[in-house]
């Protein structure tokens, strides 16, 4: 979901300049990273992790992240972060989304210097067989524990060996997505709306995503000639009226790009709405600038899908992204992937949840971890999602709770899922359990007995 930028392009000032995503390969990051004097060398080698060194950077590393709060935004950590590894950047540049962008840590020798990695890490980022690239803005980095490798948002973003492993049921392409193509890069799988993936780049690299087969691999350009063929698929076929905007994230491209991928949208008569899915309010949140939301404004009916994994992220910073978007009138939901380590806890979601209310993000979907290869160590059982749901039904605001769903493997679609509350039937009545386990009754005559017996 992020725009690529080359070194040479233009400079961190020129806000609405369009980062021009060309050929990538995890191999050949997006990205060439400026060069930031000021870092610190790298900390000791974990393999030694007895060592004095490590043990003295461990106590001069910056302190795991405050968790959040119930009551607003976790303190944000990343001032601290920024003085300590960045002390020549401005605040004004550490808030302009193209030097974050420009400045994403993609490497081992660079993740190094910000992380005491663990062997698993450190072996994962040495190695080839990962099928996504590791990407993470400076701003997003500075969430993460520098010592704790099981820190939720360390574990999404840091490759670990057990990506490297496929077990049965796995596929590269989960969803059958790449066979509901009509023209590259827009999967046509339900008959009213299509999903149109604009670009392959994100701001971050999530390691649970669904799409690592194709995200960051530089294949799929926001090239205008293969917009435009998308676009006329969508002119030609009427029954299509809603278009989700994905890839990758379409806000990496730049404002006037999408306005003008916008424009021609709401231009197709027969198109009642336009979504697009992002993870960049908690990733890059310096992205929704007052510019960015005029141009989106100008295309409602816009609704936006935001990508939230866990409560952590809902620093100062994502709360004012949400904000902008919400004045700009946009109708805000998220998607939260259920992932083992993460927030697969009733405690966890419900702080999330929480938080994204207070933000004004309505809970839409709880996603069941796709079987994507390499994806074991983030999925949990059906059962932990239902048990998440049952904790949040009924404990707290019917608005905060999402739609617990699978996508199901091959194409099917959504399917969603729900804890039994109807727990039988009695005569007429059927038998409904609570939210806090008691039996009610409800009359509820059978078609054959309704109205009574002749
Ligand atoms: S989940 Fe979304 S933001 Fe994360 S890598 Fe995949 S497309 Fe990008």
């Amino acid at each position: 979901m992020v725009e690529p930028r080359k070194e040479g392009h233009a400079s961190a000032n020129e806000a609405d300049d369009v980062p021009d995503p060309g050929p990538a390969s995890p191999a050949s990051p997006l990205l060439v990273l400026h060069p930031t004097p000021a870092i610190p060398s790298a900390p000791p080698d974990p393999s030694s992790d007895k060592s004095p060194a490590l043990q003295s950077l461990a106590r001069q590393a910056p302190p795991a992240p405050a968790p959040c709060t119930a009551s607003g935004p976790r303190p944000s950590p990343t001032a601290a972060f920024r003085r300590r590894f960045f002390p020549a950047v401005t605040a004004s540049e550490w808030n302009d989304w193209h030097w974050q962008t420009r400045n994403r840590v993609t490497k081992l020798g660079e993740l190094a210097r910000f992380l005491v990695l663990s062997p698993a890490e450190r072996a994962a980022l040495s190695g080839r067989g990962a099928l996504l690239p590791t990407g993470i803005t400076p701003y997003y980095l500075s969430l993460l524990s520098p010592t704790d490798p099981e820190q939720p948002l360390r574990r999404t973003m840091i490759p670990t060996t057990a990506e490297l492993e496929r077990l049965p049921g796995e596929a590269d392409d989960p969803l059958g997505e790449d066979a509901h193509m009509p023209v590259p890069g827009l999967v046509h799988r339900y008959p009213d709306r299509v999903l149109f993936l604009v670009l392959d780049f994100c701001a971050t690299y999530c390691r649970y995503c669904t799409r690592s087969r194709v995200v960051g691999h530089g294949e799929i350009t926001p090239n205008e000639t293969r917009l435009r063929v998308a676009l006329d698929y969508i002119r030609r076929t009427p029954q299509i009226r809603d278009v989700l905007l994905s890839g990758g994230d379409p806000l990496a491209l730049a404002d006037h790009r999408l306005d003008w991928l916008l424009g021609e949208l709401r231009a197709i008569p027969h198109l009642e709405m336009v979504r697009l899915g992002t993870k960049m309010p908690a990733v890059l949140p310096q992205r929704i600038t007052p510019q960015l939301t005029r141009v989106l404004r100008r295309h409602h009916p816009f609704w936006m899908s935001l990508h939230f994994m866990h409560p952590d992220e809902c620093t100062p910073e994502t709360y004012r992204a949400c904000a902008r978007l919400a004045d700009a009138g946009i109708p805000l939901g998220a998607q939260i992937v259920l992932a083992k380590g993460v927030n697969d806890d009733v405690e966890t979601m419900k702080r999330l949840v929480h938080h994204l209310l207070r933000m004004r993000v309505r809970p839409y979907y709880l996603y069941q971890c796709d079987p994507i290869s390499g994806s074991s160590h983030f999925r949990t059982s059906v059962a932990k999602g239902l048990e998440i749901i049952e904790g949040l039904r009924g404990h707290t605001t019917g608005y905060a709770v999402p739609t617990f769903v699978i996508d199901a493997p091959g194409g099917g679609g959504k399917i969603p899922l729900q804890p039994a509350y109807a727990v039988g039937r009695e005569a007429d009545d059927l038998l409904l359990r609570n939210f806090e386990g008691r039996l009610f009754r409800y009359p509820d005559p059978q078609p054959e007995s309704a109205g009574g017996a002749p």
